[in-house]
């Protein structure tokens, strides 16, 4: 017998049909058929089709699903609704169904009582069952799921899965043995110990009965005064669902007051009101120095949103999700907060959800996903540290948090917040051009100064050797003057500078792409220097292009030779590596934490993570071993980048009563975002920058789209993508004056685990006539015979061109 499924082809998804460009994994577990569903067709083994026996041939459903199955395949597949899940099923509902060979997961997003006429009826399989059948996906974040799918060429039934609150899972309420008072103890008097009425205590202000656990946990009293009090009759076992109870939630917090607002607070708080009260959809980038109190703008503006009976999201980057920031929000709204990180499990996710349900928790505070939140009324979005990249995801669906927060807003008609002392050129763009709505606060709470920046030229350092000095003298003094005195050195390294570049120590001349101006990367491979936009190439130069000098220098930057050389300079300074690695663990943070706070560390040592949220009080200079690192990666961000992040890490200095100071080395002091990161001028920096990109033509002036082509075989790939991208230049051609096409060129991590990787980008300032280019390139590539042999990804909006 054969089995056959095929696809329902709406007018719109048709288009999309031949996006499949993911198909090729699917493939190589079936039959090595070519055409598009040619592969369903295939024989199922004897006895593993478990719903070909349930099914009687020629049965007739009364409903039919239309579901987007979380595979890489686009298009809507027809289910028959079994009747016994009619009356549960719904739009949005998670189903299990049968797809190929195998069973797998959807989200059904239309139902209908006829199926799509080119399909057989008695080809039709059933619905499964219905995964955690109280949940579905509302209305509303369906459609922003169909908007995220056809933005991010990324398949609808994936996009979803994202979108759930907990994925695509089965959940049951779990049922657990829990305490409660019998009585109001009243006033406890004095027969009761000291730990029972902890215990009693916490049970009167909890709102539900709690787990043994719970209770130990919370007051730290040990089960044998937990039997006394049931011995008593005062406390008695019940029966009730297991929920998520994080232990702050548990020990009742103090809570804390709103501030009395500053006039640019207030200016500021009074716009984001009247939105909320006219109900806009307004995007207002809060423009603030670190310190300057846009956090307590969001906790006033929250406040609003929940007198008004509505609820917020808050989204920050996972890193900066640390206790310190988590506690401001709890102060403020007690139990109402609930926190989504990735760690979290699907179940702690369930249970969340749970909470979000009944209403008793209003603000959700997470990482990226925390946005598809399931509030019914939601009365703000709030994006703090909205230049940070982490936002964007780096997987299907690529999408970026802070641009799908806008979306969401404008479908919820609710006002969205993005916050930072480093707006990203996109939003600051979108205040300009009038999309957004611009809102400052230009100065510190209460007028604490700004750290001074002080910047050392590295080419009148003497050179060791072969290799250039790692710490000037100038750097190594003030090290040495501050650990004398007590206080902790940070040195901040760029996670990000895998890449060598060639800069000439004469004339500080960075050896740059004629075509595309940013710096080439040096490999050793080949001795060359290469670009990773356009593939442009050329050997490594010995002597410099621009003044002949022969002192080229090839820099990059090792954590490794750092803590060494550290070590070596100060052999009595204890050294704390703080970063991605060395972080993994979730005791890792905690500790090291509380090594810097108790001064158990002299010298911090760290990455982008040191320079967020973290209030480190007792750090006296912040030192910037080598600034062009970030400078100079193959990236047109580059300099963007690293005047954020140099502003960001001078604003860890400077939050208490030691003056701070910030100390940059750099081969290139006279760099437009150097000198703007020393005076921590924003709009300097944006001015000249965005000219920069207007002559380049790169966002936030044009879009781009990345296509990332991925193959085992060397030859082969390269051989598939120049193919693919022949197509993509046909395709765009008719539109070479809108639509431009850069490279193929070997990605920037040209090969990473175990595949190589190719890169096309797309460039036009008209989004919507690139993606339909884009779209025809990769349906005509679906019809070429060896289209499967490579892995392709598009990348939208791309932020990492690695
Ligand atoms: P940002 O989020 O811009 O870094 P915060 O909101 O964290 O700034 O504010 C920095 C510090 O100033 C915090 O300790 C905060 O409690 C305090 N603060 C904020 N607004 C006010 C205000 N209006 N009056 C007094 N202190 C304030
Ligand atoms: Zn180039």
């Amino acid at each position: 017998m054969h089995r056959v499924i095929r696809s329902f082809i709406s007018s719109e998804s048709a288009g999309k049909a031949a996006a499949n460009y993911n198909l090729k994994t699917m493939r190589r577990k079936s039959t090595p058929q070519d055409d598009l569903f040619g592969l369903w067709a295939s024989p199922l083994p004897q006895g593993q089709d478990q719903c070909a026996k349930a099914r009687p041939s020629r049965i007739q459903y009364v409903r039919y699903a239309r579901v987007a199955v979380d595979e890489p395949v686009d298009g809507l597949f027809d289910y028959g609704v079994p009747l016994p899940l009619v009356e549960q099923i719904c739009v949005g509902s998670i189903v299990e169904v049968r797809f190929g060979p195998k069973t797998t997961c959807g989200c059904v997003v239309e139902l209908s009582s006829s199926h799509s006429p080119e399909i057989s009826p008695n080809r039709i399989l059933p619905v499964k069952r219905i995964l955690t059948p109280e949940y579905r996906i509302s209305p509303d974040l369906l459609e922003l799921g169909k908007w995220m799918s056809d933005y991010y060429f990324s398949p609808l039934g994936q996009t979803l899965r994202c979108i759930s609150f907990f994925g695509f899972n089965h959940f049951a309420p779990e049922i657990q043995v829990a305490y409660s008072l019998t009585r109001l103890p009243g006033s406890p008097s004095g027969k009761f110990t000291e730990k029972q009425l902890k215990v009693l205590r916490l049970l009167e202000t909890s709102h539900f009965p709690l787990s043994a656990k719970e209770i130990l946990r919370a007051t730290g009293v040990s089960a044998s005064v937990l039997d006394a009090l049931l011995r008593k009759g005062l406390v008695q076992k019940v029966l009730t669902e297991k929920r998520e109870v994080s232990a702050a939630n548990l020990i009742p917090v103090e809570l804390e007051a709103p501030l009395p607002l500053n006039a640019d607070q207030n200016r500021a708080l009074a716009a984001v009101r009247r939105a909320m009260d006219e109900q806009l959809s307004s995007a207002f980038v809060l423009h603030g120095v670190t310190g300057s109190g846009k956090t307590e703008v969001y906790l006033q503006a929250i406040q609003h949103a929940l007198d008004l009976g509505k609820e917020a999201i808050v989204l920050v980057p996972e890193i900066s999700l640390t206790p310190q920031t988590l506690q401001r929000f709890s102060r403020r709204f007690g139990n109402t907060v609930g926190v989504y990180h990735s760690k979290l499990s699907s179940r702690e996710k369930y249970e969340l959800w749970r909470r979000i349900e009944s209403r008793e928790c209003r603000v959700l505070v997470g990482a990226r996903s925390a946005l598809f939140a399931p509030f019914e009324n939601l009365g703000i979005i709030v994006v703090d540290e909205e230049h940070e990249t982490t936002y964007k995801q780096d997987s299907a669906p690529r999408y970026h948090a802070r641009d799908v927060a806008v979306v969401r807003a404008k479908m919820c008609k609710c006002p969205v917040i993005l916050g930072s002392a480093t707006p990203s050129m996109e939003s600051y763009f979108n205040c300009q051009t009038g999309k957004y709505e611009l809102l400052e606060l230009p100065h510190r709470v209460e007028e604490r100064p700004l750290p001074e920046v002080h910047i050392v030229d590295m080419t009148r350092e003497v050179a060791e050797g072969d290799n250039p000095a790692l710490f000037s003298a100038t750097l190594v003094e003030a090290m040495r003057q501050t650990l004398e005195s007590g206080q902790q050195v940070l040195v901040f390294l760029n996670r990000r500078g895998y890449f060598n570049f060639a800069i000439c120590l004469a004339c500080q001349n960075v050896i740059r792409c004629e075509h595309c101006d940013v710096a080439l990367t040096y490999h050793k491979v080949g001795n060359r220097m290469l670009c990773h936009y356009c593939n442009f190439q050329q050997p490594r130069p010995t002597v410099c292009p621009q003044c002949g000098a022969p002192e080229i220098a090839m820099l990059g930057l090792g954590t490794q030779r750092v803590e060494e050389e550290l070590t070596r300079l100060f052999p009595q300074a204890r050294v704390l590596r703080f970063d991605l690695d060395t972080m993994k663990s979730k005791y890792a943070y905690p500790k090291a934490w509380q090594q810097i706070v108790n001064n158990e560390v002299q010298i911090i040592l760290g990455t982008q993570m040191i320079a967020k949220g973290l209030h480190l009080v007792n750090v006296a200079l912040v030192a910037v071993p080598l600034a062009d690192v970030s400078l100079f990666q193959p990236d047109f961000r580059a300099a963007e980048r690293a005047f954020s992040i140099l502003t960001q890490v001078a604003g860890r200095t400077g939050r208490s009563s030691i003056p701070g100071r910030v100390i940059i080395q750099t081969y290139v002091p006279h760099h437009y975002a150097i000198q703007y990161a020393q005076s921590q001028d924003y709009r300097g920096f944006y001015e000249k920058e965005i000219r920069v990109r207007k002559v380049l033509r790169f966002p936030p002036h044009q879009r781009l789209i990345a296509i990332l082509g991925l193959g085992k075989d060397s030859e082969r790939t390269r051989e598939l993508f120049h193919e693919f991208s022949r197509i993509v230049e046909n395709t765009a051609h008719p539109h070479s004056d809108e639509v431009s096409v850069l490279g193929p060129t070997p990605a920037p991590r040209a090969r990473l685990e175990g595949q190589f990787r190719w890169r096309l980008l797309l460039r036009s300032a008209n989004t919507s006539l690139m993606r339909s280019v884009l779209r025809r390139a990769l349906e005509r590539w679906e019809k070429t015979p060896r289209h499967s042999h490579i892995t392709l990804t598009v990348d939208v909006d791309p932020l990492d061109l690695l």
